[in-house]
């Protein structure tokens, strides 16, 4: 690992693409449009970028149709494919200390955890995904003697993919490694809040060897280039994470246009159950506070709603203040900083608005709940728990998407149960108890798409990452991430 001064020298001498990457070449918007990339721990512009819009996202789903129906990848050899992907993750690894700065200078993130989660994750997320390339089969159905049907998988066209910014390069990896593994052509809108990784990542896509317009990456806005994208009648799939509301839209575009599928990753307000049985609490109070301060809460699957049983309250909440201690705001470029910056002005002021909501709707600050900020400083705020929280407050029902966590008590199982499943979303949700039947009956009953026992956020590329409810209806990772960027077909032939 670089040191702090080695990081900053990296970072003065860094320079960033600018131009929308289309049919292999990089173009600025054909409006001329450009808007400011900001390091969030600097307010410091880093770069202009295209702000592209519909004419950009016209020729970039012309560049994609055209290299689909070429066959130049679609119809390539399995082997092949994957030979192409896995020297992508070969230079994405070469070049693994500039993708961690990217990133952490677009949108605050620490670099340690750039350096220790989001590249590795992402370089992983490449080569397993190539790797199962050339090692899926098709099936043979069981019919009658006399007849022979042949059920195969194959690309099904233009993918368009918008992410969002908390983990850049990380979820742009998870949506565009199996959409290209499946063989489709693959037009990225990545967030207007982060999206200096993605150009670099389109640059070195094409050095290892991808076809002209086989990806194209339309940096912009969310209302123009990626709602133009959304709305196209020439996209078979849409794959997104981001919000619940922009969610909902992309659904309502695809209802309006082509009916294309969509493929949703959405938000969270994650449970985190703490039952008296649960042998080590420093252990669990240390990692609910990672589980809700990392990356400054700005995490989809973070738990920013404790329930804790009424008997270990007091210890546990000594326990979660003395964790929390390790999480001050600092420069994300040092490696000993713990809490970056909130990725704008935007996001902070979210953060003070909950805060303020808590505090009216009875709330007590146990630490925090202030901003830190000095205009021209970067946007820190304090890491800030919340207690006598319950779930008819606004900040226990909405996702905040900021490092706040609410302190709630429960009784017994059952209303624990209860009280994790009354959200409108079902992402993760993390249990703590050294009960093994019970670990087992609760993980059953809570309604989300993962679940942690004794720990939180585990999961490497061989298991499916999504959720349920309002957090959405997808699958990244594991072998199911592929399942949603291929049709399913048989061929019957009669003997
Ligand atoms: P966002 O919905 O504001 O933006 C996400 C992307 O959608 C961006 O690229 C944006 O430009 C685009 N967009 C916005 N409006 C659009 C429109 N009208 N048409 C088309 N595209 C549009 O979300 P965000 O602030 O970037 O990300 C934070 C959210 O993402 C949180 O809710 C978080 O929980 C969620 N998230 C979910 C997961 C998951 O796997 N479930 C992972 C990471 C983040």
């Amino acid at each position: 690992m670089k040191s702090y001064a080695e990081w900053q020298a990296m970072a003065a001498s860094q320079t960033f693409h600018k131009d929308a990457f289309i049919d292999g070449r990089f173009v600025p918007a054909r409006n001329g449009n450009t808007f400011d990339s900001i390091n969030p721990a600097t307010e410091q512009c880093l770069s202009t970028v295209a702000a592209c819009d519909e004419a950009d996202v016209n020729a970039a789903v012309s560049a994609a149709r055209a290299a689909f129906e070429s066959g130049c990848w679609s119809e390539l050899a399995p082997a092949e494919r994957k030979r192409i992907l896995l020297r992508l993750a070969d230079l994405i690894e070469a070049n693994r200390d500039e993708f961690a700065l990217l990133d952490t200078l677009d949108m605050g993130k620490s670099i340690s955890e750039m350096v220790a989660i989001d590249v590795p994750d992402s370089i992983d997320c490449f080569r397993w995904t190539a790797e199962c390339i050339d090692k899926i089969y098709g099936e043979i159905a069981p019919t009658a003697p006399g007849s022979l049907a042949l059920i195969s998988r194959e690309p099904i066209g233009v993918i368009g993919a918008i992410t969002p910014w908390n983990y850049p390069l990380m979820m742009i990896s998870w949506k565009i490694a199996p959409a290209l593994a499946a063989g489709n052509c693959v037009i990225l809108k990545p967030s207007e809040k982060a999206p200096l990784s993605a150009l670099r990542l389109a640059e070195l896509a094409s050095e290892a060897g991808l076809p002209d317009g086989v990806l194209n990456v339309l940096p912009g806005f969310g209302e123009s280039a990626g709602k133009a994208l959304a709305l196209h009648n020439d996209v078979d799939v849409l794959t997104f994470t981001g919000s619940t509301r922009t969610a909902g839209l992309l659904m309502q575009y695809a209802g309006q246009s082509n009916m294309k599928q969509v493929w949703i990753e959405a938000g969270g307000k994650s449970p985190n159950l703490v039952f008296a049985d649960c042998a080590d609490l420093q252990r669990a109070a240390d990692i609910s506070a990672r589980a809700i301060f990392t990356n400054q809460g700005q995490v989809c699957i973070a738990c920013s709603r404790i329930y804790v049983e009424e008997s270990i309250r007091e210890p546990f909440i000594q326990a979660l203040l003395k964790a929390t201690e390790q999480f001050r705001p600092g420069d994300p470029l040092d490696p000993q900083t713990t809490l970056g910056p909130m990725v704008d002005a935007t996001q902070l002021a979210t953060v003070g608005r909950y805060v303020q909501y808590a505090l009216d709707e009875g709330g007590r600050v146990l630490t925090g709940g202030k901003p830190d900020y000095e205009q021209g400083q970067g946007y820190f705020v304090e890491p800030t728990i919340i207690d006598n929280a319950h779930n008819g407050m606004t900040f226990v029902r909405e996702e905040i998407f900021g490092p706040v966590l609410a302190v709630c008590t429960f009784k017994d199982e059952d209303e624990a149960i209860a009280l994790a499943n009354d959200s409108k979303y079902g992402l993760g949700a993390a249990i703590w108890t050294d009960n093994l039947s019970r670990a087992h009956r609760v993980s059953r009953k809570i309604r989300s798409g993962m679940v942690w026992i004794n720990t939180w956020g585990d999961g490497d590329t061989t298991v499916p990452f999504g959720g349920v409810k309002a957090s959405g209806n997808s699958r990244d990772k594991s072998t199911h991430s592929l399942e949603k960027y291929s049709n399913t077909k048989y061929v019957w032939l009669q003997l």
